[in-house]
């Protein structure tokens, strides 16, 4: 491999250089660490995949619409989703299930489906995302980088192409992954074939339904890819601006029911940064959290095991947080309306009913998030993956 600084990257340079990551996403020849020490800025020629991913949409113009492949794109939307959240964040990223290698496997080569390039890479991204949520190294974070940035343009970036295999030894130790990881256009590509294949079906053997192959490689490929893509980063923009937060992490992670809705279960992002080792972010029943669901029905088929629950300290302080913002809540109402007598006899009241009750109970919130503890348990599940699980509740 030449040395980098005998390297001198001219565009031809680094136009092939773009093109052959098309096919290996390891090939960096300046060396992956030189790569990701450079400026964010935007690689063009290695995003044309990207580009044309989102541009195959406009492709519905030509191809129309049909209710076969309308659902077709609903449904690869939904299971995708879950194949992201279930798979790709709470299994490679978190551990927070077991499985056997052969299943593991099967898990990432799903992944592949998500166009959402290899698990070794998304997993290695968001350990990193967690270590420093909303700090300068965050690299989507949208209240050091923007909006658009932490949405959208973070990906298109040179220095955030590779793979830092030195931070997940857990998953690097395993020479199937990396390969599905380092040639990580290879799934995308029988994917949309697989697609293309059952329209040409349709086409032939149930032509009555009005969906032809190109109609849902339109559909089923290209736009449903597309918003699973958008539908995922919602999770690296929206979910550090947009709901409430219960608890007070050194980040601005928060927790929103229509981010729960498009994503899974994932809205609840303000729990899991708070304790990312659980397999569910929904921590009440009323959370509602579809990736925990399907997980805990595939544990039930023996294919995985070990759910990880949310520890019995960690439900108590949500269980405080949650009282204390009641109180909150009340005494802003009270100086929102103070021209309301009736109000001002009943909120009162309710107030001091829930400062009594927290009182009793001893209610403090932690004054900051353990934040180096959460970043302690990133580094070490990438060193010492088999790290015991603590105290449970419930699974
Ligand atoms: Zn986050
Ligand atoms: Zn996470």
């Amino acid at each position: 491999m030449p040395d980098a600084k005998t390297i001198r990257p001219t565009l031809r340079w680094r136009v092939q250089s773009a093109l052959l990551q098309w096919i290996d996403s390891d090939h960096a020849p300046e060396g992956a660490d030189a790569v990701r020490h450079q400026p964010d800025g935007v690689e063009w020629v290695r995003c044309i995949p990207f580009v044309i991913l989102h541009a195959g949409c406009l492709g519905v113009i030509w191809v129309g619409a049909s209710p076969v492949a309308v659902w077709t794109a609903v449904a690869l939307y939904f299971l995708r989703m879950f194949i992201v959240t279930g798979v790709y964040h709470r299994y490679f990223s978190h551990k927070t299930y077991s499985t056997s290698r052969g299943v593991q496997f099967l898990l990432a080569f799903l992944g592949g489906t998500t166009v959402q390039r290899g698990a070794l890479w998304w997993a290695y991204h968001h350990r990193h995302h967690h270590q420093h949520s909303d700090d300068p190294e965050d690299a989507h974070s949208p209240h050091v980088h923007g909006f658009w940035w932490s949405h959208i343009g973070w990906i298109t970036s040179r220095r955030n192409f590779p793979t830092d295999y030195s931070t997940i030894k857990d998953l690097a130790k395993y020479p199937e992954l990396v390969w599905l990881n380092r040639f990580d256009l290879v799934v995308p590509v029988l994917f949309a074939l697989s697609i293309f294949g059952v329209g040409a079906g349709l086409e032939t053997w149930a032509p009555g339904l009005g969906a032809d192959r190109w109609q849902l490689l339109v559909w089923g490929f290209f736009i449903s890819t597309t918003f699973l893509f958008h539908g995922t980063a919602c999770i690296n923009s929206m979910a550090h601006l947009m709901g409430r937060r219960r608890f007070n992490t050194s980040d601005d992670s928060r927790n929103s029911f229509i981010l729960a809705f498009i994503c899974l279960g994932e809205g609840w992002h303000n729990n899991h940064h708070r304790y990312m080792s659980s397999t569910r972010n929904g921590f009440y029943w009323w959370e509602i959290d579809i990736t925990y669901y399907g997980l805990k029905a595939l544990s039930w088929t023996g294919l995985i095991w070990g759910l990880k629950p949310v520890p019995k300290s960690v439900m108590e302080e949500a269980t405080r947080a949650d009282h204390l913002a009641s109180i909150a809540a009340a005494q802003r109402a009270a100086q929102v309306h103070p021209e309301f007598a009736a109000l001002k006899r009943a909120v009162p009241a309710a107030a001091a009913f829930a400062v009594a009750t927290a009182t009793a109970a001893q209610a403090t919130l932690p004054k900051k998030a353990e934040s180096p503890a959460i970043r302690k348990d990133v580094a070490e599940l990438a060193h010492h993956p088999e790290k015991p699980v603590p105290p449970t509740a419930d699974a």
